[in-house]
Order: C-alpha cells, then sequence, then structure tokens
C-alpha cells in the first residue's frame, strides 16, 4: 500500500517549523514593514533575533547532519520545511536554511576536504558568514558549456580571470565558490569549482544589479575575477568535476525552491480565500462568484499537484534514485503555478493587493524571477523533451518519462 503519512520525526519538525513561522517569522515581517526588502540595521537585529529563537526550539540549521550543529534532515524532511518556510521570506533565513548558503553547505559536504569544512563550512553552518556561488556569466547563462571565466596553474596555485553576473548575495559574502574553465571549450569535464575568499584582491563586487524583485541579502551582483592568485587547497573537489559538481548541487537547490515557493503559494491562497469571504460586492461576498471560486479550485489542484510531484522527487534523491527529470518538471511546473497562484490572489484583491499593505505585490515581483534562475522553464521543457523522446526511440513507452510512477 502507498503510504503517504510523514515518519514521526518528521511530522513533529513540521510542526514546530510551522509554529516557529506563524509566531516569530511572520510577526517579525509585519515588525519590518518595508524594511524587509532593505538589508539594514534593522533588517539585521531581526535575523539575529530569528535565530536565537530558532536554535531555541531546536531548527537552526535543519539541514545539517548533528555533528555539524544541524537537526539531520534528508531531502524529504528539507522539502516539508522549507513549504512552510516558504510563507514569510525571513523564515529560511532564521533557520540559516537560505538559498545561496544551504546549497552551498551541501557541496561542501559532499566534496570539500576536511581542512576546507573547516574553514568554510564551520563558519557557515553557525551562522557567522554567508556565501555565494558564482556561475553565471553574461555571456553565458543557459549554457554553462560557454562559460568563459578561465583557472591557470601557477607555481604553487591557480590563477583566475573573468566576469561573473547575478550572483546572489555576493556584496555580504565571506567567500565564493567559483565554476571556472580548467580545460577544453566544449568539454563537460573542463570546469573546476574554487573557493575564493571576498578579502582576496582579484576578487571585486563591481555593483548591485537593481531587479525587479527582493534583493536582499547581498544582491545579485556583477563580481570580477581579475589575476585572482588561490592556493593548490582552494580547488573543491577533483579537477575537472565541476560541471558534475554543480549539478549535485542544483538538483536539490531546485527542489529547495519548489518547495518554498509552495509555501508562497500556499500564503497566496490563504490571503486570497480570506478576503473572497469577507469582501462583498454588489450585496454578495467574493466567494460567492463562479470566475473567483473557478481561482480558488484551480489553486487548489495546481497545490496539490506541486505538493506531489516535490515530495515524489525528493524521495528519488533520498533513495538514490535517479531524479532529474522529475526535478526538472517540478521546477516548471511549481515556478509556473506560483506567477499564476499569487497573480490571482493579488487581482482578488484589487487595489489593496496591488498596495504595499499586504505581502502579495512582493510575492508578484519576486516570482518572476523564478521562471528563470536555475534554468529558465524553457531549458528545462528542453531537457524534459528529450528524454520523452529518448523513451521513445528506444521503442518504449514514454511513461519513464513522465515520472516513472506505477
Ligand atoms: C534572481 C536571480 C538570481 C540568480 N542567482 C544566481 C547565482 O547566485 N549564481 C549564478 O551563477 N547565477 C545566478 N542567476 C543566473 C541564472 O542562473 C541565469 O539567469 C539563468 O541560468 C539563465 O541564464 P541567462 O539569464 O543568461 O539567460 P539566457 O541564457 O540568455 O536565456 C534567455 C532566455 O532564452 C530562452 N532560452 C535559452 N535557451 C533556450 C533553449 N534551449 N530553448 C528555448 N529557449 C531558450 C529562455 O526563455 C531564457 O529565459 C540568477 C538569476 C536570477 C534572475
Amino acid at each position: 500500500m502507498i503510504d503517504f503519512e510523514l515518519p514521526a520525526e518528521i511530522a513533529d519538525v513540521q510542526k514546530k517549523v510551522a509554529a516557529f513561522v506563524r509566531d516569530a517569522a511572520i510577526p517579525a515581517e509585519l515588525e519590518l514593514g518595508a524594511d524587509v526588502e532593505v538589508e539594514g540595521e534593522r533588517f539585521n537585529e531581526v535575523i539575529e533575533r530569528l535565530r536565537a529563537e530558532a536554535k531555541q526550539r531546536n531548527l537552526f540549521n535543519p539541514h545539517l547532519p548533528p555533528e555539524w550543529g544541524g537537526v539531520g534532515l534528508g531531502p524529504l524532511g528539507m522539502a516539508i520545511v522549507s513549504q512552510e518556510c516558504g510563507a514569510s521570506s525571513l523564515a529560511s533565513l532564521g533557520l540559516n536554511a537560505m538559498a545561496p548558503d544551504e546549497g552551498n553547505m551541501h557541496l561542501l559536504l559532499h566534496a570539500g576536504a576536511p581542512e576546507q569544512l573547516e574553514r568554510y563550512l564551520r563558519p557557515l553552518s553557525e551562522g557567522r558568514v554567508r556565501s555565494c556561488f558564482a556561475m553565471t556569466e553574461r555571456a553565458a547563462g543557459s549554457d554553462p558549456l560557454g562559460l568563459a571565466t578561465t583557472a591557470e596553474p601557477d607555481d604553487d596555485g591557480w590563477v583566475i580571470n573573468g566576469d561573473k553576473w547575478f550572483i546572489s548575495g555576493a556584496a555580504r559574502a565571506a567567500f565564493a565558490i567559483v565554476v571556472a574553465r580548467t580545460g577544453e571549450a566544449g568539454d563537460r569535464d573542463a570546469f573546476s569549482l574554487f573557493l575564493v575568499d571576498a578579502d582576496n584582491p582579484g576578487w571585486s563586487v563591481v555593483r548591485e544589479i537593481p531587479v525587479m524583485g527582493t534583493a536582499s541579502p547581498g544582491g545579485h551582483c556583477e563580481v570580477v575575477l581579475k589575476d585572482c592568485r588561490v592556493g593548490a587547497d582552494a580547488l573543491l573537489g577533483q579537477l575537472g568535476s565541476g560541471y558534475a559538481l554543480a549539478q549535485v548541487r542544483l538538483g536539490p537547490a531546485r527542489l529547495a525552491h519548489c518547495m518554498r515557493w509552495i509555501g508562497v503559494a500556499q500564503r497566496a491562497l490563504d490571503l486570497a480565500a480570506e478576503r473572497a469571504l469577507t469582501r462583498e460586492t454588489f450585496g454578495e461576498p467574493l466567494a460567492g462568484r463562479q470566475t473567483v471560486q473557478n481561482w480558488l479550485a484551480d489553486s487548489a489542484i495546481e497545490l496539490y499537484a506541486s505538493r506531489l510531484m516535490v515530495l515524489h522527487a525528493a524521495y528519488l534523491i533520498e533513495r538514490g534514485d535517479e531524479y532529474r527529470q522529475e526535478v526538472s518538471m517540478a521546477k516548471v511546473y511549481v515556478s509556473e503555478i506560483l506567477n499564476k497562484i499569487v497573480d490571482r490572489a493579488l487581482q482578488l484583491h484589487g487595489s489593496l493587493g496591488y498596495s504595499g499593505d499586504l505581502p502579495l505585490e512582493r510575492f508578484y515581483r519576486d516570482a518572476r524571477a523564478a521562471r528563470i534562475y536555475d534554468g529558465p522553464s524553457e531549458v528545462h521543457r528542453m531537457v524534459i523533451a528529450r528524454n520523452v523522446l529518448k523513451a521513445a526511440t528506444s521503442g518504449d513507452s514514454t511513461k519513464s518519462a513522465t515520472g516513472g510512477l506505477a
């Protein structure tokens, strides 16, 4: 029999995180008001307070093993936690499980040498520093094989040169994981990962790029690496393993985004349902109108499908099964329904939805980027279709490319 019951320990953490979000993160968000998008003194004070609260509730670092001061949840447990966290933009920060640090911590644990773990993972896990992941360049985003940043061997290390673009959190990061070319163009084994300290004279953050949605903390930055010298010990993982390691990082990181988006969409639907019940026009509550009922029903259907997709993909990752097709499908679907659900909720609220008095206009601005980062929808569709065609070419049903369920 298929069992949709959560294991008791995950159900317990879910309750605790839901309470943390309801009693600490959402009130902190309301307290900050418009400052929730401004990384200033007030913002930092609130995050520190939330972190102290998370530690007291034994929820800090839910994604890390206990020996790194964490709760020790796997992908399935994190799916549940991240869905709860999505309801408030401050919740993941409070738990020290926010992008891009969460993905970087996983990657360090996966590929880091013991000295690298002490030097980089230790302060990240203690919430003392932030980090960033520097892959994209102006001339190469969707297609990473076009990356032009190079790392050339030097006497006792490497010299990195190149420009990076849209690096989230770079203005506040203590270090970056940089993707650089160490081999021939067009070859997947041509890339390696390097740990670069932000105080390296060869690393400079040129500017925080102005964007449509929330950019804090640390902005989305343009970065230049100019004759950036690093030691041999800066190489993360094997030489030439950068592309493969980036995929190791991106699979679960994409899913973590999906989970948070489900939390955002759920909060938007909660607000929409509440408004539909209380707002009257032409002598009738909005909830009585068929159009509004369709909006609520479609949002509920899409959220249900999203949860099932995300939980199934998390289950595959947890079991060590192949998961890329399922994660790509979830990434496309959840990022697109997020935009739809938030848009409907905003429309249902009319002028109030468009105002800064509710979080919906911020959700709307932030949601737009979800269809671009961690692979645009069109690129994931290209990969998904390739797997459908591969299954068909091999003479089998295409069912194996549709989630592989019974
Ligand atoms: C908010 C945000 C945060 C980000 N944070 C980071 C970060 O921390 N680190 C990092 O390294 N990068 C980051 N990025 C960059 C992100 O990974 C890239 O934006 C993404 O990979 C797409 O690359 P691009 O923007 O260069 O678009 P392009 O590659 O120029 O693509 C533009 C558009 O072309 C279309 N397209 C491209 N290829 C195909 C295809 N094969 N078939 C059909 N259509 C296609 C798609 O519609 C796509 O949106 C971030 C981006 C955003 C928006």
